[in-house]
């Protein structure tokens, strides 16, 4: 398992209460990562050569790639080296947001698109982006940006007008609702990353009637994606014969 998202976490809970032997890997972004019911391995494989040694070494027999929609180079590297290797893969994926009425959004392709759509004038950004990528913000150094991080930063941040909160999802409409408030905040900037936990900075813009450049998810190659835990669940137990986990009991 490819993991770093909440459904990562929700699969490994099923993974694990059927007793399946699994692995779940981490990039090892964040300080102190969510704990897991299954044996976590932490760190970049090593490209797709090192990915594909890892799945012969380890003799697995499925990859669920359950990671974040825009850790892009991750997932192709997934769908490189499971072909190379012949092990199947299936994503786990949640929908992207779709507007509702009375959104303001401005779809953007990508980090630096939403650069060029911010406003002139000096704004008041919620940057809610993560931490890569923050650094292309410095070419508008004008606007004053708030930032959301898991971990506090540990060095000065890239942007010459900035403030960080520190806090990890799943947020919720009042929080969001009140920090809009609390920063005068005029624009939010977001991915569209989709799934509940993520979504109330969207719904706190509406509300409030702010401007939401949007950015569009990274082009993945082709792959099977499904929705929920349920179906990769039904996938592993029908795709082959389930390798019992070894409690040692
Ligand atoms: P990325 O750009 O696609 O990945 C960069 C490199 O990090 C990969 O090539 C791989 O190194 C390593 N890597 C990424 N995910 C890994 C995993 N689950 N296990 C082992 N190695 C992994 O990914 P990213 O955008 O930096 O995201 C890193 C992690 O944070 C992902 O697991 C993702 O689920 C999570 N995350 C990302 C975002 C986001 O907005 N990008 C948001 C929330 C959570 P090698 O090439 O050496 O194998």
């Amino acid at each position: 398992m490819l993991g770093g998202t909440s459904e990562a976490s929700a699969l490994a809970r099923a993974i694990a209460a059927a007793g399946m032997a699994a692995e779940f890997s981490y990039a090892g972004r964040t300080l102190s990562p969510v704990g897991q019911p299954l044996p976590v391995r932490v760190g970049g494989f090593g490209g797709v050569a090192g990915l594909v040694a890892y799945l012969r070494d380890h003799a697995i027999s499925h990859v669920v790639d359950a990671t974040h929609p825009f850790a892009a180079q991750m997932s192709r590297h997934a769908v490189l080296a499971c072909a190379e290797a012949g092990v199947p893969l299936l994503a786990l994926e949640r929908a992207p947001w779709t507007p509702e009425s009375g959104d303001r959004w401005q779809r953007v392709a990508d980090i630096e698109a939403a650069v060029a759509a911010l406003p002139e004038v000096p704004a008041r950004i919620f940057l809610a982006i993560g931490r890569q990528h923050l650094e292309a913000f410095r070419a508008r150094p004008r606007h004053f940006y708030l930032l959301r991080l898991v971990d506090a930063p540990q060095a000065p941040l890239p942007l010459p007008h900035a403030e960080a909160v520190i806090d990890r999802g799943p947020f919720t409409l009042a929080g969001d609702r009140a920090l809009l408030a609390a920063h005068g905040i005029t624009h939010v900037v977001a991915k569209n990353a989709g799934g509940e936990g993520a979504r109330a900075k969207l719904d706190a813009a509406r509300e409030a009637g702010l401007p939401v450049i949007l950015i569009d998810r990274p082009a993945i190659p082709a792959r099977p994606v499904i929705r929920s835990v349920a179906e990769v669940m039904d996938w592993l137990a029908h795709s082959a014969t389930p390798v019992k986990a070894d409690r040692g009991e």
